[in-house]
């Protein structure tokens, strides 16, 4: 686990993040990781000095099962209201199964399957996510429903999810075989480098702690 800034930490299970948020009247988290991993994210909650039950919302960026894997079983723990983006909501509660688009998915389906959870509040595309403070971006082609979260805390907070990644604090796009529209999912990540934001955490790859929409408009104009 690592704190990212004042009341934002990040808890990593293997090669995913999820991000947990303290607000003032409880616990935000975004995305959720593996499934089967409620205990581990109880656990690290507890060592933030916060209880798993403080938990009131949990963000998801999107309907992937590393990013969504924990969601059935933490929203039944805590009762906590789950939000997404309405082109992601049929896979999330289960009534679409999950478009694998691509054989290393197809492969990694047996072993990696979450499972389905209602969403309570359906985002239809930018805009408040019903936490003061933390507002959504659409941000498709990763997949159809993909939202990015922005916290308006520490000069901005982006929590990109897989429309982008980092390494050695270089941003770039998420793999090409992951993605279900190239194109848009280059251009959703582009239009990040719009936003006003300071720090930059991601699904897959390191934070970008200071002037990390400069990355972003470095990954834009490379496009170009
Ligand atoms: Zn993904
Ligand atoms: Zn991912």
């Amino acid at each position: 686990m690592r704190r990212i800034v004042d009341g934002v930490w990040e808890i990593g299970f293997g090669y995913v993040h999820a991000h947990l948020i303290a607000v003032d009247d409880g616990l935000v988290l975004v995305d959720t990781g593996l499934p089967r991993k409620a205990g581990k994210l109880a656990l690290a909650i507890r060592r933030t000095g916060h209880d798993l039950a403080d938990l009131h919302t949990i963000l998801l960026t999107h309907q992937h099962p590393d990013h969504s894997g924990s969601l059935a079983d933490l929203r039944q723990r805590t009762g906590a209201r789950v939000v997404a983006h309405r082109q992601d909501v049929a896979v999330i509660s289960g009534e679409r199964p999950q478009p694998r688009h691509h054989w290393v998915m197809r492969l990694t389906a047996p072993f990696l399957r979450a499972a389905p959870s209602p969403v309570d509040r359906v985002l239809d595309g930018d805009g408040p996510t019903g936490v003061p403070g933390i507002s959504a971006v659409h941000t498709p082609g990763h997949t159809p429903g993909h939202v990015s979260f922005l916290l308006d805390r520490a000069g901005g907070v982006l929590f990109a999810g897989d429309a982008a990644s980092a390494m050695f604090g270089r941003v770039r796009a998420s793999p090409k075989l992951t993605n279900a529209d190239q194109a848009l999912a280059a251009r959703s990540a582009a239009r990040l480098a719009e936003l006003e934001f300071q720090v930059a955490v991601f699904g897959h790859g390191s934070a970008v702690t200071g002037d990390a929409v400069s990355r972003f408009r470095d990954f834009a104009a490379r496009r170009r």
